[in-house]
Protein backbone atom coordinates (compact mmCIF):
# COMPACT_ATOMS: atom_id res chain seq x y z
CA UNK A 1 0.00 0.00 0.00
CA UNK A 2 0.98 3.39 -1.36
CA UNK A 3 0.37 6.88 -0.74
CA UNK A 4 1.48 10.42 -1.20
CA UNK A 5 0.64 13.06 1.13
CA UNK A 6 1.47 16.62 -0.01
CA UNK A 7 3.00 18.86 2.90
CA UNK A 8 2.38 22.72 2.35
CA UNK A 9 4.82 25.49 4.11
CA UNK A 10 2.84 27.86 6.09
CA UNK A 11 3.72 31.82 6.54
CA UNK A 12 3.12 33.82 9.32
CA UNK A 13 1.11 36.63 8.93
CA UNK A 14 1.63 38.20 12.14
CA UNK A 15 4.36 36.30 14.35
CA UNK A 16 4.01 38.27 18.48
CA UNK A 17 6.24 37.06 21.25
CA UNK A 18 4.09 37.87 24.56
CA UNK A 19 6.71 36.73 27.30
CA UNK A 20 8.99 34.30 28.58
CA UNK A 21 7.68 31.48 30.32
CA UNK A 22 9.08 29.49 33.24
CA UNK A 23 9.07 26.34 30.89
CA UNK A 24 11.69 28.15 28.78
CA UNK A 25 8.80 28.49 26.24
CA UNK A 26 7.98 31.90 24.81
CA UNK A 27 4.22 32.60 25.24
CA UNK A 28 3.31 33.29 20.96
CA UNK A 29 0.49 34.51 19.74
CA UNK A 30 0.45 34.41 15.78
CA UNK A 31 -1.38 34.22 12.44
CA UNK A 32 -0.53 31.69 10.14
CA UNK A 33 -1.84 30.72 6.64
CA UNK A 34 -0.63 27.51 4.34
CA UNK A 35 0.73 28.03 0.90
CA UNK A 36 1.13 26.49 -1.85
CA UNK A 37 4.55 25.15 -2.02
CA UNK A 38 4.84 22.07 -0.63
CA UNK A 39 6.58 18.83 0.10
CA UNK A 40 5.60 15.43 -0.96
CA UNK A 41 5.73 12.44 1.31
CA UNK A 42 5.63 8.99 -0.19
CA UNK A 43 4.47 6.38 2.37
CA UNK A 44 4.75 2.45 1.61
CA UNK A 45 3.64 0.57 4.26
CA UNK A 46 6.17 -2.72 5.44
CA UNK A 47 3.79 -5.76 6.06
CA UNK A 48 7.59 -6.91 8.19
CA UNK A 49 7.18 -3.95 10.62
CA UNK A 50 10.20 -1.83 9.98
CA UNK A 51 10.24 1.58 9.66
CA UNK A 52 13.28 3.56 6.84
CA UNK A 53 13.35 7.09 5.66
CA UNK A 54 15.49 8.67 2.68
CA UNK A 55 15.44 11.84 1.60
CA UNK A 56 15.80 13.79 -2.24
CA UNK A 57 18.10 16.41 -0.27
CA UNK A 58 21.65 15.09 1.55
CA UNK A 59 21.00 18.41 3.55
CA UNK A 60 18.05 17.10 5.45
CA UNK A 61 18.56 14.30 8.04
CA UNK A 62 17.13 10.68 6.50
CA UNK A 63 17.28 9.27 10.20
CA UNK A 64 15.44 8.77 13.11
CA UNK A 65 16.11 13.03 13.48
CA UNK A 66 13.99 13.66 11.13
CA UNK A 67 10.23 15.00 12.10
CA UNK A 68 8.61 12.88 9.52
CA UNK A 69 10.23 9.79 11.47
CA UNK A 70 9.62 10.88 14.71
CA UNK A 71 5.74 11.28 13.97
CA UNK A 72 5.94 7.50 12.47
CA UNK A 73 7.59 6.43 15.08
CA UNK A 74 5.27 7.80 17.60
CA UNK A 75 2.13 6.46 16.30
CA UNK A 76 3.43 2.91 16.04
CA UNK A 77 4.72 3.04 19.61
CA UNK A 78 1.65 4.73 20.75
CA UNK A 79 -0.79 2.82 18.90
CA UNK A 80 1.27 -0.60 18.73
CA UNK A 81 1.18 -0.87 15.00
CA UNK A 82 2.81 -4.09 13.52
CA UNK A 83 3.19 -3.12 10.22
CA UNK A 84 5.96 -0.99 9.18
CA UNK A 85 6.96 2.26 6.67
CA UNK A 86 9.07 3.51 3.75
CA UNK A 87 9.24 7.36 4.05
CA UNK A 88 10.36 8.62 1.34
CA UNK A 89 10.74 13.30 0.92
CA UNK A 90 10.67 15.03 -2.01
CA UNK A 91 12.04 18.13 -0.44
CA UNK A 92 10.17 21.87 -2.38
CA UNK A 93 10.16 23.81 1.03
CA UNK A 94 13.49 25.26 1.53
CA UNK A 95 15.27 24.26 5.01
CA UNK A 96 15.83 26.27 8.09
CA UNK A 97 13.78 28.93 6.40
CA UNK A 98 10.69 29.79 8.82
CA UNK A 99 8.60 28.11 6.60
CA UNK A 100 7.95 24.81 8.70
CA UNK A 101 9.27 22.63 6.38
CA UNK A 102 10.17 19.69 9.56
CA UNK A 103 6.56 20.26 11.12
CA UNK A 104 4.80 19.78 8.11
CA UNK A 105 6.51 16.70 6.64
CA UNK A 106 5.28 15.29 10.09
CA UNK A 107 2.39 16.38 9.78
CA UNK A 108 1.55 14.87 6.56
CA UNK A 109 2.89 11.84 7.75
CA UNK A 110 0.71 11.27 10.89
CA UNK A 111 -2.68 12.12 8.28
CA UNK A 112 -1.07 10.10 5.64
CA UNK A 113 0.11 6.92 8.28
CA UNK A 114 -3.68 7.47 9.76
CA UNK A 115 -5.17 5.93 7.03
CA UNK A 116 -2.30 3.70 5.61
CA UNK A 117 -2.15 1.89 9.18
CA UNK A 118 -6.45 2.07 9.78
CA UNK A 119 -6.02 4.03 12.77
CA UNK A 120 -9.31 5.89 12.68
CA UNK A 121 -7.77 9.32 14.70
CA UNK A 122 -9.32 12.54 14.25
CA UNK A 123 -7.49 15.56 12.97
CA UNK A 124 -8.45 17.16 16.73
CA UNK A 125 -6.09 13.90 17.82
CA UNK A 126 -3.61 13.67 15.52
CA UNK A 127 -2.81 17.46 16.06
CA UNK A 128 -2.78 16.38 20.40
CA UNK A 129 0.01 13.97 19.07
CA UNK A 130 1.91 16.86 16.66
CA UNK A 131 1.97 18.90 19.48
CA UNK A 132 5.02 15.87 21.25
CA UNK A 133 7.09 16.57 17.84
CA UNK A 134 6.54 20.26 17.74
CA UNK A 135 4.96 23.49 18.40
CA UNK A 136 3.68 24.13 14.78
CA UNK A 137 2.69 20.49 13.93
CA UNK A 138 -0.91 21.04 15.13
CA UNK A 139 -1.11 23.85 12.81
CA UNK A 140 0.34 21.90 9.78
CA UNK A 141 -2.13 18.84 10.53
CA UNK A 142 -5.25 21.03 9.19
CA UNK A 143 -3.56 23.33 7.29
CA UNK A 144 -5.82 26.92 6.67
CA UNK A 145 -5.72 29.83 8.44
CA UNK A 146 -5.43 30.39 12.47
CA UNK A 147 -4.41 31.81 15.39
CA UNK A 148 -1.78 29.89 17.06
CA UNK A 149 -1.16 30.44 20.71
CA UNK A 150 0.32 28.92 23.96
CA UNK A 151 4.25 28.00 22.27
CA UNK A 152 2.05 27.92 19.20
CA UNK A 153 0.07 24.39 19.57
CA UNK A 154 -3.19 26.44 20.44
CA UNK A 155 -5.49 26.99 17.93
CA UNK A 156 -8.29 29.03 17.08
CA UNK A 157 -9.34 28.56 13.49
CA UNK A 158 -10.49 31.54 11.15
CA UNK A 159 -11.69 32.02 7.68
CA UNK A 160 -8.96 31.67 4.74
CA UNK A 161 -8.00 35.53 3.51
CA UNK A 162 -8.78 36.58 -0.04
CA UNK A 163 -7.11 34.79 -2.80
CA UNK A 164 -3.27 35.93 -3.82
CA UNK A 165 0.10 35.09 -5.03
CA UNK A 166 2.38 35.22 -2.38
CA UNK A 167 6.26 35.51 -4.11
CA UNK A 168 9.26 33.69 -1.19
CA UNK A 169 12.42 34.28 -1.06
CA UNK A 170 14.99 32.55 0.62
CA UNK A 171 18.44 33.78 1.05
CA UNK A 172 21.35 31.99 1.42
CA UNK A 173 21.79 31.06 5.09
CA UNK A 174 19.82 29.36 7.51
CA UNK A 175 18.20 30.64 10.76
CA UNK A 176 18.19 28.78 13.92
CA UNK A 177 14.55 29.31 15.75
CA UNK A 178 16.80 28.34 19.05
CA UNK A 179 19.48 31.48 18.43
CA UNK A 180 16.73 34.27 17.51
CA UNK A 181 14.69 33.60 20.89
CA UNK A 182 18.11 33.59 22.88
CA UNK A 183 18.86 36.77 21.48
CA UNK A 184 15.04 38.63 21.52
CA UNK A 185 14.88 41.58 24.03
CA UNK A 186 11.23 40.58 25.25
CA UNK A 187 10.69 43.89 26.85
CA UNK A 188 10.83 45.78 23.86
CA UNK A 189 9.66 44.20 21.07
CA UNK A 190 7.35 45.77 18.13
CA UNK A 191 4.31 43.95 18.66
CA UNK A 192 1.97 43.24 15.48
CA UNK A 193 -1.51 44.37 16.12
CA UNK A 194 -3.17 40.35 16.15
CA UNK A 195 -7.12 41.31 16.39
CA UNK A 196 -7.02 43.90 13.47
CA UNK A 197 -5.27 41.46 11.53
CA UNK A 198 -7.57 38.60 12.25
CA UNK A 199 -10.52 41.85 11.22
CA UNK A 200 -9.08 42.22 8.47
CA UNK A 201 -8.98 38.80 7.32
CA UNK A 202 -12.42 38.29 7.94
CA UNK A 203 -13.21 41.28 6.03
CA UNK A 204 -11.20 39.78 3.53
CA UNK A 205 -9.48 43.44 3.04
CA UNK A 206 -6.28 42.67 1.01
CA UNK A 207 -4.86 46.17 1.75
CA UNK A 208 -5.44 46.17 4.90
CA UNK A 209 -3.80 42.54 5.85
CA UNK A 210 -1.32 43.94 4.45
CA UNK A 211 -0.95 47.14 6.32
CA UNK A 212 -1.09 44.93 9.30
CA UNK A 213 1.88 42.21 8.88
CA UNK A 214 4.32 42.41 10.89
CA UNK A 215 6.27 40.19 13.28
CA UNK A 216 7.97 40.78 16.55
CA UNK A 217 10.95 38.18 15.66
CA UNK A 218 11.83 40.36 12.60
CA UNK A 219 14.33 42.56 14.39
CA UNK A 220 16.43 39.75 16.00
CA UNK A 221 16.63 37.93 13.01
CA UNK A 222 18.08 41.33 10.82
CA UNK A 223 20.38 42.55 13.97
CA UNK A 224 22.66 38.83 12.96
CA UNK A 225 21.90 38.80 9.07
CA UNK A 226 21.73 42.77 8.46
CA UNK A 227 21.08 41.13 4.70
CA UNK A 228 17.84 39.98 5.59
CA UNK A 229 17.22 43.34 6.31
CA UNK A 230 18.30 44.39 2.88
CA UNK A 231 16.31 41.50 0.88
CA UNK A 232 12.98 42.77 2.49
CA UNK A 233 14.27 46.45 1.59
CA UNK A 234 14.61 45.01 -2.44
CA UNK A 235 11.44 43.05 -2.32
CA UNK A 236 9.52 46.07 -0.93
CA UNK A 237 11.41 48.14 -3.49
CA UNK A 238 9.86 46.12 -6.79
CA UNK A 239 6.36 47.69 -5.24
CA UNK A 240 4.61 44.41 -2.88
CA UNK A 241 1.83 45.12 -1.32
CA UNK A 242 2.93 43.57 1.99
CA UNK A 243 6.55 42.28 3.04
CA UNK A 244 7.28 40.44 5.99
CA UNK A 245 9.72 37.86 6.90
CA UNK A 246 8.22 34.24 7.65
CA UNK A 247 8.62 32.79 11.73
CA UNK A 248 12.09 33.36 12.46
CA UNK A 249 13.27 33.86 9.08
CA UNK A 250 15.21 33.92 7.17
CA UNK A 251 12.42 33.83 4.38
CA UNK A 252 11.10 37.12 3.07
CA UNK A 253 7.56 36.89 1.57
CA UNK A 254 5.79 39.14 -0.99
CA UNK A 255 1.93 39.54 -1.08
CA UNK A 256 0.50 40.95 -3.96
CA UNK A 257 -2.52 40.23 -5.89
CA UNK A 258 -2.26 40.20 -9.43
CA UNK A 259 -0.04 37.64 -11.14
CA UNK A 260 2.07 40.26 -13.21
CA UNK A 261 3.36 42.14 -10.44
CA UNK A 262 3.85 38.50 -8.97
CA UNK A 263 6.11 37.59 -11.73
CA UNK A 264 7.81 41.19 -12.05
CA UNK A 265 9.00 40.35 -8.15
CA UNK A 266 10.19 37.17 -8.74
CA UNK A 267 12.22 38.46 -12.24
CA UNK A 268 13.96 41.06 -10.13
CA UNK A 269 14.97 38.40 -7.52
CA UNK A 270 15.89 36.02 -9.43
CA UNK A 271 19.24 36.69 -10.67
CA UNK A 272 19.89 38.01 -7.03
CA UNK A 273 18.76 34.75 -4.45
CA UNK A 274 18.75 31.41 -5.80
CA UNK A 275 15.38 30.03 -3.83
CA UNK A 276 12.46 32.40 -5.24
CA UNK A 277 9.19 30.98 -5.75
CA UNK A 278 5.66 32.66 -7.03
CA UNK A 279 3.05 30.26 -5.32
CA UNK A 280 -1.00 30.74 -4.44
CA UNK A 281 -2.15 31.41 -0.87
CA UNK A 282 -4.00 28.44 -0.27
CA UNK A 283 -5.82 29.25 3.30
CA UNK A 284 -8.53 26.46 3.77
CA UNK A 285 -7.83 23.78 5.55
CA UNK A 286 -7.25 20.19 4.22
CA UNK A 287 -9.67 17.82 3.99
P1 LIG B 1 10.05 26.63 11.80
O1 LIG B 1 9.45 27.66 10.91
O2 LIG B 1 9.05 25.66 12.38
O3 LIG B 1 11.02 27.17 12.80
P2 LIG B 1 11.97 26.04 9.83
O4 LIG B 1 11.31 26.16 8.50
O5 LIG B 1 12.75 27.24 10.29
O6 LIG B 1 10.88 25.66 10.88
P3 LIG B 1 12.81 23.37 9.22
O7 LIG B 1 12.96 23.43 7.74
O8 LIG B 1 11.61 22.70 9.76
O9 LIG B 1 12.95 24.83 9.86
O10 LIG B 1 14.14 22.67 9.75
C1 LIG B 1 14.65 22.87 11.01
C2 LIG B 1 15.62 21.73 11.38
O11 LIG B 1 14.90 20.50 11.44
C3 LIG B 1 16.74 21.52 10.40
O12 LIG B 1 17.93 21.62 11.13
C4 LIG B 1 16.57 20.13 9.86
O13 LIG B 1 17.79 19.44 9.79
C5 LIG B 1 15.63 19.43 10.84
N1 LIG B 1 14.64 18.55 10.19
C6 LIG B 1 14.15 17.40 10.71
N2 LIG B 1 13.24 16.85 9.89
C7 LIG B 1 13.12 17.66 8.83
C8 LIG B 1 12.33 17.60 7.66
N3 LIG B 1 11.48 16.61 7.39
N4 LIG B 1 12.44 18.63 6.78
C9 LIG B 1 13.30 19.66 7.05
N5 LIG B 1 14.09 19.73 8.12
C10 LIG B 1 14.01 18.74 9.02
Amino acid sequence: MHRIVKAPAKINLTLDVLRKRNDGYHEVEMVMTTVDLADRIHLTVLSEGTMTIDVDKGFVPSNEQNLAYKAAKLLKTRFNVQEGVHIYIEKNIPVSAGLAGGSTDAAATLRGLNDLWNLGLSLDELAELGAEIGSDVPFCVYGGTAIARGRGEKLEHIPAPPPCWVVLVKPPMGVSTKDIYGKLKVDSLKHPDTASMVEAIKEKDFNRICKELGNAMEEATFSLNPEVLNLKKRVKGFGANGVLMSGSGPTIYALVQNQSRADRIYNGLKGFVDQVFVVRLLGSRHE
